[in-house]
Formats: structure tokens, C-alpha cells, sequence
């Protein structure tokens, strides 16, 4: 069996799936056992028990991941202001260029 590497949510660091970790018990968000992420409600990984009001930084949205951040800000613009912001990308480019 290979030792699988995860990301921490919390920490960003990377860190062996065998290593100490901390299940969330409302999402199921897995942190690493090094960073110090407030992790309520573990999900106990012996007996699989897993409380019910659990909340980790995920479920607070005290932590995104820059994929959550961007699909959100796409989403966000294309509703609203999309060719506002294609506008402001053709701006930032062109200035980008007469540098
Ligand atoms: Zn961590
Ligand atoms: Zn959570």
C-alpha cells in the first residue's frame, strides 16, 4: 500500500494520508493533526462515530480553497457583470502590454 498526500484545508501544508488527522463532523473536511484548525465534532475514526454539530473552518467559511473562491467570483460576475469584467480583463491587458 502506497501513503497517499493530502492538502490541509487550514495550513495549506501537505501531509501523509497516514499521518494524525482531524475529521470534520459536519462536512468530513480532513485536516491534518499538525496545524492547530478548530475542528468541533470529530468523527471518531475507531468507532466511525461522527456527532452531529460538528464545524471545521470549511463549514465556517473561515478557509476557502482558491478553486471554491474562483468558481464562486465567475459565478458572481457572470450573473451580474460580465461584460463589465470582460472589459476590465481587456483593459488590465492592454496595460499590461504598454509596459
Ligand atoms: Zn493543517
Ligand atoms: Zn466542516
Amino acid at each position: 500500500m502506497g501513503i497517499d498526500y493530502r492538502v490541509c484545508p487550514n495550513c495549506r501544508e501537505t501531509y501523509p494520508d497516514c499521518g494524525p488527522t482531524k475529521i470534520c463532523g459536519g462536512c468530513e473536511e480532513v485536516f491534518c493533526g499538525y496545524c492547530d484548525a478548530d475542528v468541533t465534532g470529530e468523527i471518531d475514526e475507531e468507532t466511525g462515530m461522527r456527532p452531529e454539530d460538528g464545524t471545521c473552518p470549511v463549514c465556517r467559511y473561515d478557509v476557502v480553497s482558491d478553486g471554491d473562491l474562483l468558481a464562486w467570483i465567475i459565478k458572481e460576475y457572470s450573473l451580474g457583470n460580465k461584460k463589465g469584467l470582460a472589459k476590465e480583463y481587456k483593459k488590465a491587458m492592454e496595460e499590461r502590454q504598454n509596459v
